[in-house]
């Protein structure tokens, strides 16, 4: 277990989860945080003056080195992604981000580093069982036989492995979690990394401020997901840290949408309804994903149980601040 005063350092921290973790890690009272990701601080979700805030690209060897020197936990979620837009066009770049956890794993061995987690995906399921809207929720053994994601799902089963052969070659305590989808404030909603429920939002408020009733989906709308608020993510991160559970599990939530209902959570906090039209030709990743948490619920005693519609809200409500103070 961890002290408040040891040294916990969050790679990736200038990212969504990572800037949440750094904030909820304060709150609880650590007292020496180190929060590290490679773009400049002004492009942080979350900033914090009072702890160690550093500048380093990942991807290089000694810039791990620098970066864990005295830790005792390392939550690594620095990685180069984004929503199905950005990895179905962009698997080299996701691919890349093998070297991040790959040097930070031979960082965390050298330097005596106490713990270890992983963000790995729901992505690294095998194809052949996501095929249907409606899905039978992936357990943690369908991850094999391996046909994962291509490119960022790959990269993500290799680095699971990578933490399961340093733990037990090196005695390096890693952990490992498949999110499943997460949303919240504070997070990607533009640019073109942003994921479903981000999105959704960004296209209701445009409307909602001005622009066109028009909402653009992408896939037929039938396509099925759970999606896991951060407060959850945070949760389920922390606690499987502290864990003596070593095998990768899924944190996410089972509650199974479509994207067409959440569009229709979306309008109904919006308070609007607008015209909808189908982009077959855009990204849309698997027809049907959701969590098994049979596993989750007997190691921890709980599963992310955030209801998705009070989630949206408050999703909502921050997008849409952002985009109001700025007029558009
Ligand atoms: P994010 O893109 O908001 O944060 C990732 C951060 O990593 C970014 O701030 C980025 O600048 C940083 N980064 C990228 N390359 C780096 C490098 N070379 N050196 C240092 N920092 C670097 O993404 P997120 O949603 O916060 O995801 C965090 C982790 O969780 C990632 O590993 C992601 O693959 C995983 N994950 C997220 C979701 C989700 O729905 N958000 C789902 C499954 C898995």
């Amino acid at each position: 277990m961890s002290l408040k005063s040891d040294l916990v350092v969050v790679c990736g921290g200038g990212g969504f989860i990572g800037g949440h973790l750094v904030a909820d890690l304060r709150r609880q009272g650590f007292t020496r945080v180190r929060c590290v990701d490679a773009k400049p601080q002004t492009q942080w979700y979350q900033r914090f003056p009072d702890i160690e805030n550093l500048v380093l690209d990942l991807e290089d060897k000694s810039a791990c080195y620098t970066a864990l020197q005295g830790a005792h936990t390392v939550y690594n979620l620095a990685a180069d992604m984004g929503g199905m837009g950005f990895i179905e066009l962009n698997k080299g770049l996701c691919m890349l981000s093998v070297l991040i956890n790959t040097h930070l794993l031979m960082a965390a061995r050298d330097l005596g580093t106490q713990r270890f987690f992983y963000a790995s995906s729901a992505c690294v399921y095998n194809a052949d069982k996501q095929r249907d809207p409606n899905v039978t929720a992936l357990k943690e053994e369908d991850a094999y036989p391996a046909l994962p994601e291509d490119g960022y799902g790959w990269e993500k089963l290799f680095s699971e492995r990578m933490c399961r052969h340093f733990r037990e070659d090196f005695g390096l305590l890693t952990r490992v979690a498949r999110y499943h989808n997460v949303y919240g404030p504070f997070g990607t909603f533009e640019g073109g990394r942003e994921k479903a429920p981000a999105a959704m939002c960004r296209k209701v408020i445009a409307a909602k401020l001005g622009g066109p009733k028009e909402l653009e989906i992408w896939g037929d709308g039938h396509q099925t997901r759970s999606f896991m608020y951060i407060d959850d993510c945070l949760k389920g991160t922390q606690m499987l840290t502290a864990s003596d559970f070593v095998e990768p599990i899924n944190i996410g939530s089972s509650e199974l949408v479509s994207i067409n209902q959440l569009a229709d959570i979306v309008e109904e906090i919006a308070g609007i309804k607008l015209n909808r039209s189908y982009n077959l030709k855009a990204p849309k990743g698997v027809n049907g994903r959701n969590s098994d948490n049979t596993l989750i619920k007997q190691v921890l005693g709980w599963e992310p149980d955030t209801r998705l519609r009070d989630g949206m809200e408050k999703t909502y409500r921050w997008i849409y601040d952002q985009m109001a103070g700025r007029g558009s």
